[in-house]
């Protein structure tokens, strides 16, 4: 799969109900990427990071008239366990309601205070970046330091200094 990019207007997109699926490689998203690569690094592992990200977007409106959005994602990557130092599979499900709203960068921090848990807000847009999207929840939502669930041995030292992982990821969201 070569690179790609997936804009939606996506106040159109939840008045049609409109929906998306497809599967994205880690080539369509760089920034995760370099933080798969990170923790590669930092275990002086040998892998390449590699995997793929299935996604489904759903446009819809709800009773009171307002625009919105649903998202569910599934990642199949591979990452090093920064434990044990072997590799280790990073599956993550996840699923993200949005509201969209013609809002202010005023307006959305404001509204962020009275809005539910359950709705992200969202500015509307006619050229909504989705793998950006995708790629920004799937950093945030990734371990900062990715471990087998159960215990996989002893720690393993490692010389040298290490990179604050929380300095890379931060490098790494959008603001
Ligand atoms: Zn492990």
């Amino acid at each position: 799969m070569t690179n790609h990019t997936l804009f939606i207007d996506n106040l159109a997109f939840a008045k049609k109900n409109e929906r998306i699926a497809g599967v994205l490689s880690l080539a369509d998203c760089p920034r995760l990427n370099e933080l798969l690569q990170h923790f590669a690094e930092v275990s002086e592992s040998n892998s390449i990071p590699a995997g793929s990200i299935s996604y489904t977007l759903q446009g819809k409106t709800d009773a009171a008239g307002q625009s919105l959005l649903s998202l569910s994602l599934t990642t199949h990557l591979s990452t090093t366990c920064q434990r044990c130092l072997s590799d280790m599979p990073l599956q993550l499900t996840l699923n993200f309601n949005y509201l969209i709203g013609a809002l202010s960068e005023a307006d959305l921090s404001a509204a962020e205070v009275d809005s539910s848990d359950d709705f992200d807000l969202q500015q509307a847009s006619q050229h909504m970046d989705i793998i950006a999207l995708l790629e920004d929840e799937i950093i945030m939502a990734m371990p900062i330091a990715p471990t087998h669930d159960q215990y996989c041995g002893e720690i393993v030292s490692q010389s040298g200094e290490k990179p604050n992982p929380f300095a890379v990821l931060k490098g790494l969201i959008k603001s």
